[in-house]
């Protein structure tokens, strides 16, 4: 008996076909990397957090090419995001729905 191996398709998790669903997470500031003041929101007891506008997304994320303005200075914890691991992918659904590959 023959049986046939249907391939699955695995649809492939990379940031660029992602709508930055991470950059509207909150992102401590926690080491001097250099981000520009004018992206550093400081909250009352002195936290440092990225500055996130109306839409909720970081201030640093360009809003045409959805690409990191400070990319070489972002924070740690950006830095730290990995790609397709748990977090990301759970981003990925609860902003794009199931779709993960669009
Ligand atoms: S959510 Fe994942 S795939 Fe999307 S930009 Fe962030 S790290 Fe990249
Ligand atoms: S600093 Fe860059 S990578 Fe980090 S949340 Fe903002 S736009 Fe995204």
């Amino acid at each position: 008996m023959n049986i046939e191996v249907n391939e699955l398709h695995t649809p492939e998790v990379t940031c660029a076909n992602c709508q930055a669903c991470c950059c509207s997470l909150e992102v401590m500031i926690i080491s001097d990397t250099g981000v520009p003041e004018r992206h550093i929101h400081v909250d009352r007891y002195g936290s440092e957090t990225m500055l996130r506008l109306d839409d909720g997304r970081c201030s640093a994320l360009d809003r045409e090419t959805l690409m990191c303005t400070i990319y070489e200075n972002r924070p740690w914890v950006c830095r730290e995001f990995e790609m397709a691991s748990y977090e990301c992918i759970n981003e990925r659904n609860e902003k794009m729905g199931n779709a993960q590959t669009n």
